[in-house]
């Protein structure tokens, strides 16, 4: 088997195409080498020989050894140097590299090959004595802490007290002797931690950290960064070892990193920052603050230039985005990285437009990459603008805008304290001087996240846009006083606790609490700001002109209220698939009626009670049909317990008896009475209907005459009458006999006739079981997940949080891909779904099919949707923009 690929001067073994098995990093690095492009020659070890390592307990594949030496070999040749030679020494970069980025998740070891001997070579080969021992000094620092395990800070704190003891302040201060103090502190701390001196054998070296790439893998980090972005199914790192080129090397060396158009907005302008006389990871580490891209045109005019040559000739090949790392030597430009750019959801939308614009990409390519998942940022809060205005606030300093939205809370230093407080409900923004992997839980759960040091490709900004978590880095002015839990900037005081403010759209930090609002796309969408006015707006339009054009599945809204009902139309909801009535018995004096219907000892006493709530859910019929303009609503009938709507404490039980004139015993005794111990399974659903038809016959007649009312006015209504929690087709026919009875009445009496559909829900495995028998009887299916998960595993859904977690998220258990009630368990669930849409079409072939759990929101499950081929999901208002993007996304 090959499990090494070469690459170097103008040639590649390896394609684009071959991301699987040579990782995003090594395909690409292959692929720049193709294309032309100024790459330091190496070779990439496949993802195959790091599945193999994995499951061997550390063994290599037959001739893994072999066709690494041959490669070194090779590229000795071609760079006329040796790994580490005495003489004339080669050194190279080992890197990791999945399929998937997963930036700073994996570890990277630079300047491997030096030692003792090979360092005075290098400084005899460049002689620049301080770059070699910086180099050396990087070298052991990188080894220790990635292949050994020597912890990071102990090196830091080693040369943090080197320049402490020469009153040098930047790493770039340190002479060379000074770094030979370093080393040899390094040397110290090393011995200390791992028993061994450093290795000098450059091969032994160089397989130790290819081990440590396979390793990492499975770290800790590497499998949580796996886990939160449900990266699934790939076969491990890949593992490239590289020529090094040096930006260490002096003032006219220098290295950098850049987006070709801005990550965090998507404006197409090329996007970066670099360090002169730097290496590696310097410029994302915050070690110092990086320059903006603009500036070295006026250091190295030549470099620029191609280097924005190359931004345009990338765009072009991948027709997307580009996130660039690239390294001066000398005055001399190379590219070191390329990969689609990870960018906020802002970026994503602008950036996808503007290329169908452009040209360069079709719209199924652009609905295709924005992430359905992140869809629902785009409209997440952002300070009140006039709130500031209007109280005359002033920012206390300005950072940089590293991930956008709006946020306010209560600051804490510290990621295990942020968590802490943020499990207790509190607001929390996560103030840190620079973050780093260890932080990811505290800016998992912030509402936003400062930094006093890093750009705007620091380890923070990279992972907050990620999270869509707004983010302000670099705000320098900002001193952090950690034992003393309290923070000065530019003479504010503020405390843990206190409160603090950020626009991430910004950079702005205020030293107090902001109330935040909503998006702009809300705004417009709400009348609150003219569509002129929004970027933001047009892009969204444009996106989902391209949307409404390409998806298969209709969209529609769970709504209760004519508010709900507007706003979901307004976000281009296609008609309510599932409106609970029971919500509307709750407000104002309605519950009363109710709680007389239920408490009525007689037929007579039950249709008096109804007739008061007749008036009332016939109004809210109205203002929805209304609101819908014509669309279809599938209304659903009275689907609770009765006893949810009884009061369950004395006073407001004493209450109810005396507006009832009974005694608090006879309210106490029919509560009791209609007590349950699994309402879930108990008196609920059509079963209501079926003992009690008057209540389906109000709410028949208030659906009807509704429609009726609103037709008169002339606009169109399609109500759609749904019988929850149908098991048997009896039952179906029971119900369906009294609606019919019902809408004929109605007919008559009001000389009109109106479209309508009665239909059921398909919740019970044994209504999935026998569709077809229901479908000869109903007009419509509607899945209702959210029960039919809770009977088909057998899961309470308010009980299952205690094992179900463990269940889907415990390495050695994972029985469930994802939570069960997220996202719909294709196996088992879903089988039935697909089994009662086929039952019901064989009898029915008219039949409407839909899903109106929690999951029609979610787009892993729309797709499952589109797959089974349903008519339409429904969702909740804000979901529906995001569950269009996905039945896209589903039919392309
Ligand atoms: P990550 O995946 O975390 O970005 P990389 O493998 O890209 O890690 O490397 C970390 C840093 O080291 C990057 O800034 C990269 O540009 C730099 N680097 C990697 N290989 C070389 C090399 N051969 N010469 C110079 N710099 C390198
Ligand atoms: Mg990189
Ligand atoms: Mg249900």
């Amino acid at each position: 088997t090959k499990y090494v690929y070469f690459f170097g001067s103008g040639k590649a073994e390896g394609t684009a195409q071959m991301k699987e098995l040579l990782g995003g990093k090594g395909a690409n690095l292959a692929d720049m080498t193709s294309i032309g492009l100024p790459v330091p020659p190496g070779f990439t070890i496949s993802t195959e020989a790091c599945a193999y390592y994995s499951s061997h307990e550390g063994a290599y594949p037959q001739g893994l050894r072999e066709q690494v030496l041959e490669n070194l070999a090779k590229l000795e040749t071609l760079m006329g140097a040796k790994l580490g030679d005495n003489e004339n020494p080669l050194l190279v970069s080992v890197r990791s590299g999945a399929a998937q980025s997963m930036p700073g998740m994996m570890d990277t070891i630079l300047n491997l090959g030096l030692n003792p001997t090979s360092v005075k070579a290098l400084i005899a080969k460049t002689n620049n004595e301080r770059f070699a021992w910086d180099s050396y000094r990087r070298f052991m620092q990188m080894f220790g802490d990635v292949v050994m395990g020597v912890p990071h800070h102990e090196f830091e704190s080693a040369l943090q007290d080197v320049k402490d003891s020469k009153g040098k302040s930047l790493d770039t201060e340190l002479d060379s002797k000074d770094l030979q103090e370093v080393i040899a502190r390094y040397q110290r701390l090393y011995k200390r931690y791992t028993g061994e001196e450093f290795p000098v054998d450059p091969i032994d070296q160089l397989f130790k950290s290819i081990n440590a790439v396979f390793k990492s893998w499975n770290n800790e980090r590497a499998n949580k960064y796996r886990q939160m972005n449900d990266i699934r199914g790939l076969l491990g790192t890949a593992v490239n070892i590289q020529s090094m080129v040096f930006g260490n090397m002096g003032d006219t060396s220098g290295t950098g990193v850049a987006f070709t158009r801005d990550p965090s907005t998507g404006e197409n302008q090329f996007y970066g920052e670099y360090l002169m006389n730097a290496q590696g990871e310097d410029v994302v580490a915050g070690i110092r603050t990086p320059e903006p891209i603009e500036t070295l045109r006026a250091v190295n005019a030549d470099v620029y230039d191609q280097l924005v040559g190359i931004r345009s000739i990338l765009e072009k090949h991948y027709k997307d985005m580009q996130d660039i790392e690239f390294t001066i030597q000398e005055g001399k430009l190379y590219m070191l990285q390329t990969r689609n750019g990870k960018r906020t959801i802002f970026s994503w939308l602008r950036s996808q437009v503007e290329m169908v614009e452009e040209g360069l990409i079709d719209k199924e390519t652009a609905i295709a990459r924005v992430p359905a998942g992140e869809f629902g940022k785009l409209f997440a809060p952002i300070l009140d603008a006039k709130y500031i205005r209007d109280n005359g606030l002033n920012e206390v300093t300005r950072g940089l805008n590293a991930s956008p939205g709006g946020a306010c809370g209560q600051i804490y230093f510290t990621a295990d304290k942020a968590e802490e407080m943020a499990a207790l409900g509190k607001d929390v923004i996560l103030v840190r001087a620079e973050t780093s992997p260890e932080d990811i839980g505290g800016m998992a759960v912030a509402k936003g996240v400062v930094t006093c040091r890093g750009g705007m490709t620091s380890h923070a900004a990279v992972v907050a846009r990620g999270m869509g978590c707004p983010c302000v880095s670099g705000a320098g002015d900002i001193h952090i006083n950690e034992a003393k839990k309290t923070l000065e900037v530019n003479g504010t005081n503020l405390s843990e606790g206190d409160y603090m403010s950020i626009d991430g759209f910004t950079g702005a930090v205020y030293g107090t609490k902001i109330p935040v609002r909503s998006s702009e796309i809300v705004q417009v969408l709400n009348g609150h700001m003219k569509e002129s006015e929004s970027n933001l707006f047009y892009n969204y339009k444009t996106f989902m002109a391209y949307v409404q054009e390409v998806k298969r599945l209709g969209v529609y809204t769970n709504a209760d209220t004519p508010h709900d009902t507007e706003m979901a139309v307004a976000f281009g909801a296609e008609g309510i698939g599932l409106c609970r009535t029971e919500h509307m018995f709750f407000g104002g004096n309605r519950i009363m009626s109710i709680r007389k219907m239920i408490l009525a000892n007689n037929l007579i006493a039950r249709e008096k009670a109804l007739s008061e709530l007749l008036p009332m859910q016939r109004g809210d019929f109205e203002a929805i049909f209304l609101a819908l303009e014509g669309r279809p609503a599938t209304i659903r009938l009275l689907d609770p317990p009765l006893h949810e709507f009884l009061p369950n404490d004395h006073t407001s039980r004493h209450e109810l008896a005396l507006q009832m004139g009974l005694t608090v015993e006879e309210v106490a005794q029919k509560s009791s009475a209609l007590h349950e111990f699994n309402p879930m399974l108990g008196f609920r659903g059509c079963r209501l209907a079926i003992i009690y038809p008057e209540i389906l016959r109000m709410q028949v007649r208030a659906i009807i005459e509704a429609a009726i009312n609103v037709k008169r006015k002339g606009v169109d209504v399609l109500p759609e009458i749904m019988i929850p929690l149908v098991g048997n087709y009896k039952e179906f026919v029971f119900c369906k006999k009294h609606a019919l009875e019902v809408i004929e009445k109605i007919f008559n009496e009001q000389g009109m006739k109106v479209h309508y559909k009665i239909g059921t829900m398909i919740e019970v495995p044994r209504a999935a079981i026998t569709a077809d028998e229901i479908a000869r009887e109903a007009e419509f299916f509607s899945f209702g997940t959210n029960d039919l998960t809770q009977m088909t595993c057998g899961f309470s859904r308010d009980d299952a949080a205690s094992f179900l977690g463990p269940y889907v998220n415990d390495t050695d258990k994972q029985f469930y891909d994802y939570d069960p009630f997220a996202t719909i368990d294709i196996d088992g669930v879903g089988k039935l779904v697909d089994m009662a849409a086929k039952l019901g079409r064989s009898t029915n072939p008219e039949i409407k099919l839909g899903i109106c759990g929690e999951h029609g929101g979610d787009p892993k499950t729309i797709a499952f949707c589109d797959k089974v081929g349903l008519d339409y999901v429904s969702c909740s208002p804000f979901r529906v923009p995001i569950a269009r993007l996905a039945a896209a996304q589903a039919s392309i």
